[in-house]
């Protein structure tokens, strides 16, 4: 049984602290800190009333290291969960450096004046934590995640090697609002926008982002468009299955979506560089976060299902084969059990699983790890006995496209 302080009181948040509390067993005490306290005050009292569990509460500027680290060493957790934004992963890391404490998070590191995804910021910690005998785990959340664990489940138990890896993220719920994102619209924005890219054949080839369209027909949800994205877990992929020839992402949006998004972008209110309005420097997507509903406001109204998952083809006693594992969760279901939407509960599960293994002691290790270097099975247990049942089926032939 161990103590964790989770950092960040958003949908994410919410989800893996509603969870850890169901399972006392293996969380004994939860506190939970983030910049707005009401946040944490409003989590806590629908943990108490959901649970009876009492979380602790802290305001916290998880940008501010000495502050951090201050407040782990006054709450004393074998864990910081980090469900605050990928800007604060470095900050905490080093504070869990400073304060000789694991660290965990669903997101890797992004400079807020460049929205550019990449490992290369955190994995340059390796040595610090394998010096002081402390674990990091990157990327405990679906995608990457749960994509990523998928991947190497199929490569231990289904696969010899892997040629081709596509995961298909679709989001077929509908929120009633004509424009809303399912998580922070700043970080969600800044990632639709980017150029796409995939890995094929050792390289990344770039390309518009939005410019490459598919549709496809998923599970429980019906056909869907998919669009061609760049995702932060190509990356650990490409490292950990070296042999891969190409690795995709690909997203579902509605054209709705793409119509206001293509608007917005056209008249500049997706700039992450400073305007001056009013004699004051404002970041224009940081303006139109602050107009567009809060992804935690969703939970109430938002209806249908998400369907995320992994197509791979590879070789097996030297036959070609292609597998489909997916997960199909329920918005109306997530948001009766904790209160929150299925893109905050299919993160948050993930992240306490992620949590629970790493305090248990079932995964562990000196220096920073991608969740692809952890054996996949105890935490594919732990997704069908927590909310996130998966399925895997043989398909008669690879994507053809
Ligand atoms: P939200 O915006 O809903 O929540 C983020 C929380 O972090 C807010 O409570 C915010 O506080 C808090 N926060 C922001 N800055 C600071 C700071 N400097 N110090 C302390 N707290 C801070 O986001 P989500 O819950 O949707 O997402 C949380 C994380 O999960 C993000 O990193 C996101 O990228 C990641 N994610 C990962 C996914 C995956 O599948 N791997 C999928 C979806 C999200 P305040 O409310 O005061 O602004």
């Amino acid at each position: 049984m161990a103590k964790v302080l989770v950092i960040g009181a958003g949908g994410v948040g919410s989800v893996a602290v509603h969870k850890m509390a169901m399972n006392p067993d293996i969380f004994s005490s939860i506190v939970l800190a983030s910049r707005t306290l009401a946040k944490c005050e409003a989590i806590a009292a629908s943990v108490k009333a959901r649970t009876g569990v009492v979380v602790e509460t802290h305001a916290i500027d998880a940008d501010d290291v000495a502050a951090t680290t201050a407040l782990i060493r006054a709450t004393g957790p074998a864990l910081v969960v980090n469900l605050a934004l990928p800007y604060q992963d470095l900050a905490i890391m080093d504070a869990c450096l400073a304060a000789g404490v694991n660290y965990m998070d669903t997101a890797n590191y992004e400079p807020r004046d460049e929205a550019r995804f990449a490992y290369a910021w955190q994995w340059a910690y390796q040595e610090r934590f394998a010096a002081a005998g402390l674990t990091a785990l990157l990327g405990s959340g679906f995608d990457p995640g749960v994509t990523s664990v998928f991947a190497m489940w199929l490569k231990k138990h289904k696969l010899d090697s892997i040629r081709t890896l596509d995961i298909l993220d679709c989001n077929g719920g509908d929120h009633g609002q004509a424009f809303a994102t399912n998580f922070n619209p700043e970080i969600n924005i800044r990632e639709v926008t980017a150029p796409a890219r995939h890995w094929e054949n050792g390289a990344w080839i770039e390309t518009p982002a939005l410019s490459t369209r598919q549709s496809f027909d998923f599970a429980q949800v019906g056909p869907k468009n998919m669009y061609l994205m760049y995702h932060e877990e190509l990356e650990s992929l490409a490292r950990f299955i070296p042999e891969m020839e190409r690795a995709r992402f690909w997203m579902t949006f509605g054209d709705a979506y793409i119509t206001h998004l293509t608007v917005l972008q056209n008249v500049g209110m997706t700039r992450i560089d400073p305007v001056i309005y009013n004699g004051q420097e404002i970041i224009p997507l940081q303006f139109l976060k602050a107009v567009l509903p809060e992804p935690a406001s969703l939970g109430p109204t938002t209806k249908g299902k998400t369907n995320i998952g992994d197509i791979a083809t590879g070789l097996k006693d030297g036959v070609e084969k292609t597998f489909y594992i997916y997960n199909v969760c329920d918005h109306e279901d997530a948001y009766a059990e904790t209160g929150n939407q299925a893109v905050s509960y299919t993160t948050g599960v993930p992240a306490m699983i992620g949590a629970a293994l790493l305090v248990q002691g079932v995964w562990s290790g000196a220096g920073v790890f991608n969740i692809e270097q952890f054996d996949p099975d105890p935490f594919m247990a732990m997704l069908n006995d927590h909310g996130l049942p998966w399925q895997v089926h043989e398909l008669a032939a690879p994507l053809d496209f």
